[in-house]
């Protein structure tokens, strides 16, 4: 069972691909934009440094989310794991690797959702998370619409629209996407670990093809 890096555009449907692998392949889910809405919540001096900048629609800085993801990872020992959202630029990526040698990784997968831009865009649109355990629901959807209008499945947290799911902030998320995913994609090729999923199908088609690569 390899280790899994989720590399995609915003509103590809990362989250919901996780938590399924999370809750029918026993990964754990690393998700580095949980992470820093987790310090946000906190309301720590760090967590209102970061509140500014990822409202915007900015990357947080490379070495807050690095110092973030290597806590996570030293708190899950040896389960599997699933990286959602980093790396997300090449330095991420670079440091991401001396992490693996540290800590001994070597069985990894880097796959990436290729996905186009009119199909993410209406699928942010209708993205909802629980403002309390985080699960993301989509209101679009039929495998993704909650049972009760409004509210979490799992937890009963109400269902909330993230506040960089705007228009104007999810054009520069995209475009700082663009401007970073190449130089990702070029390292993961070049280590022989990339594999490329067209994620325009059912989550269901999407997580079958990604646990065949991930041989688990
Ligand atoms: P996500 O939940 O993955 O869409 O991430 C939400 C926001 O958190 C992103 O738009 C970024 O501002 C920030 N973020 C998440 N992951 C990273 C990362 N690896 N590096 C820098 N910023 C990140």
């Amino acid at each position: 069972m390899k280790n899994i890096i989720l590399i995609a555009p915003p509103g590809a449907g990362k989250g919901t691909i996780s938590n399924y692998l999370v809750e029918h392949y026993g990964y754990v889910h690393v998700a580095t934009g949980d992470l820093l809405r987790c310090e946000i919540a906190m309301n720590s001096e760090l967590g209102q440094e970061i509140d500014q900048i990822i409202s915007k629609g900015y990357l947080a800085p490379d070495d807050i989310v690095i110092k973030l993801v290597l806590k996570k990872l030293e708190q899950i020992h040896n389960k599997p794991f699933i990286l959602d959202g980093f790396p997300r630029t090449l330095k991420q990526a670079e440091v991401l690797q001396e992490i693996f040698l540290q800590f001994h990784l070597n069985n990894i997968t880097a796959v990436y959702l290729d996905v186009d831009v009119d199909t993410v865009l209406k699928r942010i649109e209708g993205r909802r998370i629980c403002n309390q355990c985080q699960k993301v629901y989509n209101i679009y959807s039929e495998e993704l619409k909650p049972i009760h209008e409004g509210l979490c499945d799992n937890c009963g947290g109400v269902l909330v629209k993230r506040s960089d799911d705007e228009k104007e902030k999810m054009k520069i998320r995209f475009q700082i996407f663009k401007e970073n995913v190449e130089s990702i994609l070029n390292f993961y090729q070049s280590r022989n670990e990339l594999q490329v999923i067209p994620a325009t199908t059912s989550i269901t088609d999407i997580v079958d093809k990604i646990i065949n690569e991930a041989e688990v």
